[in-house]
């Protein structure tokens, strides 16, 4: 039987209660299958870690990272835990550069049952896929503000370099000539920018539009990101994969969790050449942490997210057919309508949203 290591990285927050959740649905697929077994190997980091040793990602955890298939990272940074220079305690973001991690993977899909804010019916149907650029552009720049000395102004610089542009491209390509979709459509790949107003937009624009080239089966578009805004509101449902720069990805992929009930329900896959990391689009969100209140589901399709990557990786179709089971067993937990999180004003606590999905996997398993 094949062995996978998977560092466990259950952060601060309502991360350890998802987490709990997450390891014992993975625990119920490895038994409903019996054609994998998952080692999954807890790890310290974050916040609390930073409090009681001073480091917020130790090496031991760095090096396990590394050393496993894959890794699960729940959330990580309480708003009060700072490094000296004012900046908030991030683990989670020094461990996407370490690893290289440079495509954030966050599917935009709708669970039947689910309720959504959009009135449309064709809003329950969505199923696209944003990439998000995740080690250069407007997000990398925090660390590298300058600030004039007379406090009038500050400064920031954008970088895109020609190969963080194509290798994140190509993975969009990749991902919509291949992807396992919910339902029948062409492949289409749309990228976002303001190539209007930034140069280094229509930089990415060109680079986009030659790799399309090498890719014609999949349908290719660009959007200017206020455009977008607009459209993915009015008629989210016309996008396949979307890949964007680092900070817009980052706005629109919380524009998507909205779309399909909020953080709790989006999960997310952070990839690059080497390793994965797959954690829920939330942060800690410390106003409901240590109240078992925490919607589990976006941990548990991100384990989903990751049983599928690495049955891809090592051409093992139990793994692939685990994270299909996941994901079905989450979609009949939710079909009938009655399992609202607390995020959505329902009442539906951390542990009734996991033992519903269990129950779901022995049902549809
Ligand atoms: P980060 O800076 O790490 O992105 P954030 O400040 O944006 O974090 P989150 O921690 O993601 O905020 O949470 C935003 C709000 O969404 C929380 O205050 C919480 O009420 C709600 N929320 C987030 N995740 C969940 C979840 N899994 N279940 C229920 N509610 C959630
Ligand atoms: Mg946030």
């Amino acid at each position: 039987m094949k062995k996978y290591t998977v560092a466990v990285l259950a952060g601060d927050g309502i991360g350890p209660e998802v987490t709990d959740a997450c390891e014992r649905v993975l625990s119920r697929i490895q038994d409903t299958s019996g054609a994998f077994e998952l080692d999954l190997q807890r790890h310290d980091a974050g916040a609390h870690t930073f409090l009681d040793a001073g480091v917020a990602l130790p090496d031991e955890t760095l090096a396990a990272t590394r050393s496993a298939d894959a890794t699960l990272l729940a959330a990580m940074g309480l708003p009060s835990v700072r490094y000296p220079d004012g900046r908030e305690v991030a683990p989670q973001i020094e461990l996407r550069e370490r690893l290289d991690l440079f495509a954030g993977v966050r599917p935009i899909r709708s669970i039947p049952g689910v309720p959504g804010p959009l009135s449309d019916p064709r809003a329950h149907g969505l199923d696209s896929v944003l990439i998000r650029e995740s080690t250069e552009g407007l997000f990398a720049g925090r660390e590298r503000t300058e600030f004039a000395s007379d406090g009038t102004w500050a400064k920031n610089e954008v970088v895109m370099t020609r190969s963080g542009c194509e290798r994140v491209v190509r993975a969009a390509f990749q991902l919509a000539a291949t992807r396992r979709r919910h339902i029948d459509r062409q492949p289409r790949v749309t990228l976002v920018d303001k190539a209007n107003v930034l140069g280094t937009f229509a930089f990415f624009r060109e680079i986009f539009e030659s790799i399309a080239g090498e890719f014609p089966d999949v349908h290719s578009d660009c959007r200017y990101v206020d455009a977008m805004a607009l459209e993915l509101v009015r008629r989210p449902w016309e996008f396949d994969v979307i890949v964007t720069e680092n900070l817009f990805g980052d706005i629109l992929s919380d524009l998507g969790a909205g779309l399909i009930g909020g953080l709790g329900m989006a999960p997310s896959a952070d990839i690059g050449t080497h390793h994965a990391v797959f954690q829920p689009c939330h942060g800690t969100a410390p106003d409901i942490a240590g109240h078992g209140l925490a919607n589990p589901t976006a941990m548990i399709l991100s384990a989903a997210m990751m049983l599928e990557w690495l049955g891809q990786r090592h051409d093992d179709a139990a793994l692939t057919q685990s994270a299909v089971l996941i994901e079905q067993a989450v979609d009949e937990a939710f079909r009938p309508g009655d399992l609202r999180s607390v995020e959505v004003g329902g009442n539906a606590n951390c542990q009734l949203i996991t033992e519903a999905i269990l129950r779901s996997i022995d049902t549809v398993g």
